[in-house]
């Protein structure tokens, strides 16, 4: 668009400067106009020295060496009796001159030109055209303020993942004379605000190099090859200034599914520029330092082959921060503030679930923006109250905020899973327990690790379904309502015993048998209509339910067992939001010892007594 406008401005300017240049060089060139007939006077008093007729238009230069000009309304008529008194008589074509005559030509065609060469070089390396890309990137340099990881709180994992990349960049030669390869790419994924961009600028900090960020939505113009064009050019400046980061946000705008995209004619510009940018992911050689990071919100719908090896292979995703990492990124903003003694920053992180980095950033601001407009010496706890009232009815939420209710719900529920994943026998260890909302975008963390080639037992597959079932039923026991949130476990959890009946022969009324289709899919939903006779497929219903409902039963069995436990760490993760196994672990000692001294641990009010502070 902006190449648009400039070529428009271009032309409007040369024709401004060609009127203005004809208009002077007229004026100049104007004589003193006479009437015909004073010219015929003129004549007849033989005062006429000679004309130059150019059309209808007589110069004529008198006896004294006066110039004039008239226009005659019958030229051929008037030569003779100018050829009677021994005027002098000259003559050119009617245009006013040849250099006129010249520039009638040269300025449309040079117009036309100047046109068509910048619609056809747009993809081209012509100096004018890579100035033109280059307006785009951010750049910040080493002498720039750099941002550092202690600008980033509340993502310690993610930055221990990337101190890695840090020491690549600062000593690369350590690591190509051990012939190790380092990731080019790093993808992060997260929601906007989360501080992916940030993080990115973190690590040029950190490192000490040059950061080139652009962003996708950049790439993408009106016109096919002006985003192709820029990806070379990024990638230009990047190799000259190796080592260094490349930065390129909203990467979905660029690398989306190619099959995703809306507008036709867009098509082709993203997949050119797309194409553009694989070519110049795979063309690095070993010695230049350079790591691609990206950043998107919808990972989902990536075009695969961005994420091959050698490419985006590595991803690291980054939610909205617990309540911790609120606690961290409030201390960050805290220091640049003057604070009054009643603010606790604590008590913020745990009012603002669902707060991202870049709106807690903002809440801190629009604090003392209110207390300054108050005329108040410090920051006071009554302006972050009006300052996230502020922030939640003004902008657009997204859907992140979640009602107390609903979190609730989430907090029973992923406790229910927890808990039978820590006491049923042959379960894949927690790794982490969380309520922070994830957008459908980011996938349900709890993926299923079954791949065929491994050898799983019977005992991890019964465990597995029931660990499944385990939200539903604390939902059940401790609230007791039924709520769509378990709607991913069912599914999940009828897929597996409907692969332990029909496939892996686990069930005693089938028996070793396997019901595969020609084609090799398996039964599930699809029994009905299918080859095997109606009652094989009314037995194989049959089993599925049995095994699932016997699950269903012995995990109710051990979480009814458990519900004081179960209570207590719902009302921990109501307060922290995210435990990791060994916090969970002391949850449990808690419980274990409030059982002995005779104390209910599932008494709410306690729930608050046990916040785990942040440390880093
Ligand atoms: P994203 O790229 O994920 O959309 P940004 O990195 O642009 O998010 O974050 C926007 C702003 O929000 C940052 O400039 C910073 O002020 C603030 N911010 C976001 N996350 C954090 C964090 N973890 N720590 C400190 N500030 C943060
Ligand atoms: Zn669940």
């Amino acid at each position: 668009m902006t190449l648009f406008i400039r070529t428009i401005f271009a032309i409007v300017v040369l024709a401004v400067i060609g009127g203005t240049i004809a208009v002077f060089w007229n004026i100049e060139n104007r004589l003193p106009p006479i009437s015909y007939n004073e010219f015929l006077e003129i004549l007849e008093k033989d005062e006429v020295a000679d004309v130059h007729l150019r059309g209808s238009e007589v110069s004529l230069t008198d006896s004294y060496g006066r110039e004039f000009i008239t226009y005659s309304p019958d030229v051929p008529a008037l030569v003779p009796r100018l050829l009677e008194k021994g005027v002098i008589v000259n003559g050119s074509s009617e245009n006013p001159s040849p250099l006129w005559d010249l520039a009638g030509i040269a300025v449309p065609v040079f117009l036309i030109l100047v046109v068509w060469y910048s619609m056809l070089r747009r993809g081209g390396e012509d100096e004018s055209e890579s100035q033109f890309a280059k307006d785009k990137i951010t750049r910040f340099t080493p002498q720039n303020r750099q941002v550092t990881f202690r600008d980033v709180a509340g993502v310690s994992e993610v930055k221990e993942e990337l101190l890695e990349v840090i020491d690549f960049l600062q000593r690369p030669k350590k690591y190509s004379s051990l012939g190790a390869v380092i990731p080019r790419g790093i993808l992060f994924q997260g929601p906007p605000g989360t501080g992916k961009t940030l993080l990115a600028r973190a690590i040029a900090g950190e490192s000490g190099v040059p950061f080139f960020g652009i962003s996708g939505s950049d790439f993408v113009e009106m016109f096919v090859g002006v985003g192709a064009s820029r990806v070379r050019e990024l990638f230009k400046e990047a190799k000259k200034n190796s080592p260094c980061i490349v930065f390129i946000d909203e990467i979905d705008a660029v690398g989306g599914h190619r099959s995703a995209g809306s507008a036709a004619g867009g098509q082709d510009e993203r997949g050119q520029t797309l194409n553009a940018l694989l070519v110049e992911m795979d063309g690095f050689s070993r010695d230049e330092t350079i790591i691609i990071l990206a950043a998107t919100n919808r990972p989902d719908i990536l075009d695969p082959a961005l994420l091959r090896p050698g490419r985006f292979d590595r991803q690291i995703s980054i939610l909205p921060p617990d309540v911790k990492g609120r606690f961290k990124i409030l201390q960050v903003y805290a220091q640049k503030m003057e604070l009054a003694e009643n603010v606790e920053l604590e008590k913020i992180a745990r009012s603002t679930p669902g707060f991202t980095g870049a709106e807690l950033a903002s809440l801190m601001n629009e604090a003392a923006l209110i207390a300054g407009r108050k005329g108040d010496s410090s920051v006071r706890l009554e302006h972050f109250e009006m300052a996230k009232d502020r922030i939640l009815m003004g902008v657009e939420r997204k859907g992140l905020v979640i009602s107390d209710k609903d979190r609730k719900t989430m907090a029973y529920h992923e406790a229910g899973h927890a808990i039978l994943a820590k006491f049923l026998p042959e379960t894949d260890p927690i790794h982490k327990i969380t309520i922070i909302p994830r957008g459908k975008a980011l996938g349900h963390t709890q993926q299923l690790p079954l791949a065929d080639r491994h050898a799983y037992p019977k005992e991890y597959l019964l465990s597995r379904i029931k660990i499944l079932m385990g939200g539903r039923l604390a939902e059940e026991i401790c609230l007791n309502q039924q709520t769509t949130g378990a709607e991913d476990d069912f599914r999940q959890a009828v897929e597996l015993a409907s692969k332990m009946v029909c496939k892996w022969g686990m069930s005693e009324n089938i028996g070793p048998m396997s019901y595969l289709r020609d084609d090799g899919s398996f039964l599930g939903e699809q029994l009905s209509n299918t080859a095997h006779s109606e009652k094989t497929n009314q037995e194989i219903d049959e089993e599925v339910k049995k095994l699932i409902e016997t699950c269903y039963r012995e995990a109710g069995e051990l979480l009814t067992k458990e519900k004081d436990f179960l209570i207590y760490l719902a009302n921990m993760l109501l307060v922290n939001e995210t435990l990791d196994l060994e916090e969970m672990d002391i949850v449990y000692e808690c419980t274990t010892k409030k059982r002995r001294d005779g104390i209910d641990p599932s008494a709410e009010d306690d729930g608050m007594a046990c916040f785990f502070t942040p440390t880093e």
